[in-house]
């Protein structure tokens, strides 16, 4: 992908359950969907239940390609579960698309998974010597299976004894026949969060990965879902309960950084508001001398912001995203993947001509985006290109649901920032602190990490296999 230098979000989920047995989910679900497209661009689905039938429409692409206004209209029904792909176990195929959908002798389910099951093959394998057959790659429908395979012992034992088995990350939305569940791992490593629907609607609720796509759907945010809590929806009650006694919240910080919109805001932390001070952290802890300070578009924007607010120096749109190139320019090979910057990325040289520039970025991966920016600028005229970049070094890969390259190809793995920064010719370069990152997601509470921090650290939240790290 053209974007291949960034780590990537595996999914987005989203869930409507409406009051009105008459009213149709789909197109909120659609909706919702649209606005969490950032999180999944390979491929849609939605599952929508009628009269205890649940039907399915799904594709490869993305959500406005998938679903035109005469396929949501055929799948009907006053609840519906939606997802969004990108993938990270299991290959990019229709097979593997989600949500995942069961239909057995008790009833039907469907499921939209967000996250990565760390133990999905030991669970697999059991299922399968049970004699449960397997559709798809993904981990995902391990999750389906299990919840049919327990589902005689009623839906509450069904969730709880499903949660309890799987481990790793999950932001769970589930449609049986007659409710809608949300679930979120006992580390909430993935986000989660509910909304009502109200206004016009009958009234209802929605589950989404994330509180902008709520409002899309025209419902009000409620909370979010904490770690370690199930909770049911359905015609009669809304109800929640915790399926974890010990949890330990480890938020994913890169929702922060880059994956999660900058208009949501997740456990309580508004996602454009830490960017901003992300920039500001950064400007105290590494000023530089400079006549403007731009960011790399769109997560740099708000930190450059900061940084020009924390240090005095202006700020400046030195670079301009192409909005036309699509998340689906595939470039494959790191010497084509390189060609694709210059088409991701134009400088305007009238803007950093002559001038020395801070040029603020969300992350460093590979390193291919950073070299190639210098390159332009100091083309377009610029003196001097410092590199301020708003997370610490990412050397070590996600176990969780984040696309990330194996590890010997992480820039930050085997090399200081010296290096780094000699390696994509730039005239300084620094990272912002963990501490830095911390208080930029928690000013009051910097001390107490409730973030995963793991591809910066090596140390996760839950205990991993090591099935594609150091090389
Ligand atoms: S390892 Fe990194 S990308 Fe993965 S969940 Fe933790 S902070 Fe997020």
């Amino acid at each position: 992908m053209i974007n291949d230098d960034k780590l990537h979000e595996e999914c987005g989920v989203f869930g409507v359950f409406c009051n009105d047995p008459e009213q149709d989910a789909a197109p909120l679900v659609y909706y919702g969907l649209f606005s969490l497209q950032h999180r999944g661009q390979e491929s849609a689905g939605i599952a929508t239940v009628k009269d205890k039938v649940i039907e399915m429409r799904k594709g490869m692409g993305l959500v406005g390609d998938i679903f035109d206004p005469e396929t949501l209209s055929q799948i009907k029904g006053p609840a519906a579960v939606g997802h969004v792909r990108y993938s990270t176990v299991g290959s990019s195929n229709l097979e593997n698309a989600q949500p995942f959908v069961s239909r057995f002798k008790l009833g039907s389910i469907a499921v939209a998974h967000n996250g990565t099951l760390t133990n999905a093959d030991v669970v697999r394998e059991l299922l399968e010597d049970a004699g449960i057959g397997f559709t798809s790659s993904s981990d995902s429908e391990v999750i389906v299976n299990l919840i049919a395979k327990n589902y005689k012992k009623g839906l509450e034992k069904a969730f709880t004894d499903t949660i309890q088995f799987i481990k790793g990350s999950y932001a769970l939305v589930i449609l049986t026949d007659d409710a809608l569940v949300g679930a979120r791992d006992p580390n909430g490593i993935r986000p989660l969060c509910l909304g009502r629907l109200g206004g016009e609607q009958a009234g209802g609720w929605i589950l989404s990965s994330e509180s902008c796509a709520i409002e899309a759907a025209g419902g009000v945010f409620v909370r979010d879902i904490d770690p370690g809590e199930v909770v049911i929806i359905n015609h009669d009650q809304v109800f929640s309960f915790s399926f974890s006694e010990k949890t330990r919240r480890a938020v994913c910080s890169f929702e922060y950084i880059y994956f999660a919109r900058p208009d949501s805001v997740i456990d309580g932390i508004d996602v454009y508001s830490s960017r901003i001070r992300a920039g500001e952290i950064l400007g105290m802890e590494s000023a530089v001398a400079a006549d403007l300070v731009i960011g790399v578009p769109d997560s740099g924007i708000p930190a450059a912001i900061g940084y020009g607010r924390a240090t005095g120096t202006p700020f400046g749109m030195g670079i301009v995203k192409n909005k036309y190139i699509g998340r689906t320019f595939i470039a494959p090979g790191q010497s084509v993947r390189e060609r694709a910057v210059f088409l991701k990325h134009f400088v305007i040289r009238s803007e950093v001509n002559g001038k020395r520039i801070v040029l603020i970025d969300d992350s460093i991966v590979r390193g291919t985006t950073s070299r190639r920016l210098v390159s332009l600028l100091k083309g377009a005229g610029a003196k001097e290109v410092h590199i301020r970049i708003c997370c610490p070094p990412v050397r070590f890969p996600c176990y969780f649901g984040i696309d990330t390259p194996h590890r010997k190809d992480l820039i930050s793995n085997a090399s200081s920032a010296d290096e780094v920064c000699k390696s994509l010719g730039a005239d300084s370069l620094t990272f912002i602190t963990v501490n830095g990152l911390l208080e930029s997601l928690m000013p009051a509470a910097a001390a107490d990490s409730g973030f995963c921090l793991g591809c910066f650290t090596g140390e996760y939240p839950i205990p991993v296999q090591y099935t594609h790290s150091p090389a």
